[in-house]
């Protein structure tokens, strides 16, 4: 198996439990590691700097942009949100692998520079439902919930970029098939040309032995 980590890009709604099934995922399976962002945006009640966000102001936001220091960056309701570099690719190389929860832009920019990327969105089982989980959150106004909700029919239009859809339904049905689909993203030939050399060189030497 290839022992590098994958970068796991999740993409969905606002709302739609993206953190929900990340924290699900990582309690349950060892093998996958959570890319910390910065972003501009204040700390919701309950978040921790270094945990949930690194909570940056704008001029270190540019700073670190224009230092190359980010894989990716977008701005999302008036604020901005990136992912620093090294920290990815050192967990990268620990083999890990890195889930990247980020907005549609990011994605794409992920998409473009890391080809190699696991792409998955994942939607609400309805419009309402989505609007339930905002709301339930409590973690917004309802300006903001409004203005997330609008920004997700924009989002929708871009679902179409990623290789894998799920359905955030069931929480530990979508974890499972989560969980499953990167099993299988590990298993793809094109991430095992060394193990396939290696069984090529095994057998050849082998038949050799044999004769
Ligand atoms: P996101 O990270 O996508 O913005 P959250 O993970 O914060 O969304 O989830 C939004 C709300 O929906 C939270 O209150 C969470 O507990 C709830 N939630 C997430 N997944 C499910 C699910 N499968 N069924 C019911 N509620 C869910
Ligand atoms: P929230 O404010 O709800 O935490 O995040 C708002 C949106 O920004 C979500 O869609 C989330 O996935 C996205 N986001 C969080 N971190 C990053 C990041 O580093 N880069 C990008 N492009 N989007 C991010």
């Amino acid at each position: 198996m290839n022992k590098r980590g994958l970068i796991l890009v999740i993409s969905g709604f606002s709302g739609v439990g993206k953190g929900t099934i990340v924290r699900r995922l990582m309690e349950k399976y060892e093998n996958y590691a959570l890319s910390v962002s910065v972003t501009t945006r204040p700390p919701r009640e309950g978040e921790v700097h270094g945990k949930d966000y690194f909570f940056i102001s704008e001029e270190e936001f540019s700073a670190m942009e224009k230092e190359g220091r980010l894989m990716e960056w977008a701005g999302y309701v008036g604020r901005h949100y990136g992912t620093p570099r090294d920290y990815v690719f050192r967990r990268l190389d620990e083999g890990k692998d890195m889930i990247l929860e980020i907005e549609v832009q990011g994605a794409l920019q992920v998409k473009e520079k890391y080809p190699e990327a696991v792409l998955v969105f994942v939607a609400p089982p309805g419009a309402a439902v989505l609007k339930e989980r905002l709301l339930g959150r409590g973690t917004e106004s309802i300006e903001q919930v409004e203005k997330r909700l609008l920004r997700a029919v924009e989002e929708a239009e871009a679902m179409e970029v990623y290789e894998y859809l799920l359905v955030n339904d069931e929480l530990e049905t979508c974890v499972e098939e989560l969980h499953r689909l990167m099993q299988c993203e590990h298993r793809r030939t094109n991430r095992n040309r060394e193990l396939m050399e290696d069984i090529k060189l095994d057998l050849k030497r082998f038949v050799e032995g044999e004769q």
